[in-house]
């Protein structure tokens, strides 16, 4: 019996990641293996994101391609997953006919039974959202034996020592520009247990560091039970799950500031193995903007989280998001983003234009601003980012910094700080993936380190 492989090419966020994960597992019980070439698989998976246009379009002119390899190798079968197939549905197929599966968040854990009905009435498959949706429990099975998984979207599958673990799923916080509320619905929380259950399955494996992934995970277990304690929420979980043994890192993403708090803060300083590291997004610096964007936070109580923050855990590295030339952006609008840029001099962070997503609140707002300024303001703000980043990577030139080695090749090794700087060393020829060695910092560039090891 000939077997059928699959090719998953994920784009956008550690959500899509991790979900990419589950569907490959997933479709292991189908019997389907890793392919290793995107037009020659049986199976083409692409899981998209929907946040900005740019993603979007990627994945329609992929398809277009796709096309192409189907009229060649018409058994081929096509699936369209992730955010994209949860907004646009039918869309999809009415403009790429050569679609098979159209398979929004929420069913990934069902690729599998969803293909092989594809593969017996020969029918194209469209899913949708359910309003009473509970996450599957599914625990990974894995086997550590290379850095990446070959079938995966080889430019972001997370090193195999690091792993994400989902905890909820959706968002209730309609922030204006965003469409996760509308691709993933809303907010369900993971029971803690079965979250538990997961880390253990992993460290067993030989994963040594952990993120937990929600689109807000500061309001994880506001919505549905996910203990016998109604009080249970994140601060619990992080701490329940730092005592897993063999656990060496723990981290967590992404978190709405309105919803931080002191208690989530102290964990910061009391839990040893939870990573000195925080993205904090703030989006912009002016309070205008912000509540335009219906971020429900001050730029003032943002400034109050970050004081708390270093106070509690002084080597705290903070990141951020910042969206550029929102709808109404002015001068000083973008002025006191910079401000904020200068005044918290955050370790990094990610900033992007303002693009119109179909469906949000902002994509009817009036006061677009023009894209030759929007790129001006982008090129301002990333100039200083850059400057600031490189500054505080040169603090470390010098220190001690205990690195998880993600990789090891010809040209030396990678790996991580627990602030999550990548460190690039110059002498390892014995070093191994998932190994944790001292290295000193040696050198430092605007988007990495460089350190040295006694090995
Ligand atoms: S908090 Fe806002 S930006 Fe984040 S996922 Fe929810 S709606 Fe989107």
């Amino acid at each position: 019996m000939k077997i059928k492989t699959f090719y998953i090419k994920t784009f956008g966020c550690q959500m899509n990641e991790r979900d990419s994960e589950i569907m490959a597992q997933s479709l292991g019980k189908f019997g389907y293996q890793p392919g290793t070439d995107l037009y020659e698989a049986d199976l083409v998976i692409l899981n998209t994101c929907s946040i900005r246009a740019k993603a979007e379009q990627k994945v329609m002119s992929l398809l277009g391609y796709l096309r192409k390899a189907k009229t060649k190798n018409p058994a081929m079968r096509i699936c369209v997953a992730g955010c994209v197939a949860q907004q646009e549905g039918g869309r999809i197929i009415k403009r790429m006919p050569h679609v098979d599966l159209v398979i929004g968040t929420q069913n990934i854990y069902k690729i599998g039974t969803l293909i092989e009905e594809v593969e017996t009435t020969g029918k194209q498959i469209v899913t949708s959202l359910e309003d009473d949706y509970v996450i599957p429990h599914v625990l990974p099975e894995i086997a550590i034996t290379k850095s990446n998984d070959s079938s995966m979207d080889d430019s972001i599958a997370p090193p195999a020592y690091a792993k994400f673990v989902t905890i909820m799923q959706g968002c209730n916080n309609y922030c204006t520009y965003c469409v996760v509320p509308y691709t993933r619905g809303r907010e369900v929380s993971r029971k803690n247990n079965d979250i538990v259950d997961e880390v253990k399955v992993l460290v067993r494996s030989g994963v040594k560091e952990i993120t937990l992934l929600g689109q807000n995970v500061n309001s994880y277990g506001r919505t549905n039970k996910v203990s016998d304690s109604a009080t249970y929420n994140f601060s619990n979980l992080l701490r329940d799950v730092s005592q897993v043994e063999g656990l060496e890192r723990l981290r967590f993403t992404t978190s709405n500031p309105k919803d931080l708090t002191d208690e989530l803060m102290q964990c910061f300083k009391d839990i040893k193995n939870l990573c000195p590291q925080f993205h904090l997004p703030v989006q912009s610096g002016s309070n205008a903007i912000l509540k335009k964007m219906n971020r429900k936070y001050s730029v003032e109580q943002y400034f109050d989280h970050v004081e708390h923050l270093r106070e509690y855990c002084p080597e705290i590295a903070l990141t951020t998001d910042v969206i550029i030339g929102f709808p109404g952006e002015k001068d000083e609008d973008f002025d006191a983003t910079m401000k904020l840029l200068n005044d918290v001099r955050f370790h990094g962070s990610f900033s992007f234009k303002y693009s119109d997503r179909p469906g949000t609140v902002a994509s009817t707002f009036e006061g677009k601003v023009e894209e030759i300024v929007k790129s001006e303001r982008l090129a301002i703000f990333q100039k200083r980012q850059d400057k600031i980043s490189l500054s505080r990577n040169q603090e470390y030139v010098g220190t001690i910094k205990r690195i998880l080695i993600e990789r090891c090749g010809k040209d030396g090794c990678r790996g991580r700080t627990d602030t999550n700087h990548i460190v690039h060393l110059e002498n390892c020829s014995e070093l191994k993936g998932g190994e944790m060695i001292d290295a000193k910092i040696s050198h430092a560039g605007q988007h990495s380190l460089q350190g040295v090891t006694s090995k």
